[in-house]
């Protein structure tokens, strides 16, 4: 496992960030370089998973439990017309930080062509 992420600092209060939602389980934060009018970051807190490809089946609760937040926190800042949910995989996939999180990018019509780029 490499150096403590700028995500663990966040959760250990280190670093600040702008807060959406809390739980015991999940943090939910604006990203610090917004690709859409609306960017969050989806981040889990019980444990440090360096990316998908960490994952081990007893993380499936966590995973889901990024989904469900998700779809809360859509509700709570009110996306009703839709927002595209992303994650990164490894340094091809676009992953700069280290420790699993999903992106939500709302508040703009997202282009069915962009995904790949
Ligand atoms: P990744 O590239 O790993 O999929 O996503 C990492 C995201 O974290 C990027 O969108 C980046 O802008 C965001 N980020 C990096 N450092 C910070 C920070 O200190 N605070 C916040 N709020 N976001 C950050």
């Amino acid at each position: 496992m490499s150096e403590v992420t700028v995500f663990e600092k966040i959760i250990a209060g280190e670093i600040p960030c702008e807060k959406v939602y809390e739980s015991d389980r999940v943090l939910v934060i604006r990203d610090i370089a917004p690709q859409a009018p609306t960017h969050l970051l989806i981040i889990p807190k019980s444990k440090r998973i360096d990316s998908v490809d960490h994952l081990v089946d007893e993380d499936c609760e966590i995973v889901g439990e990024l989904f469900l937040t998700a779809r809360d926190v859509a509700k709570k800042v009110g996306l009703g017309s839709g927002y595209r949910l992303v994650m990164n995989v490894g340094r091809d996939g676009g992953q700069t930080v280290p420790y699993m999180h999903l992106h939500l990018l709302a508040g703009k019509k997202m282009d069915e062509s962009t995904i790949g780029e």
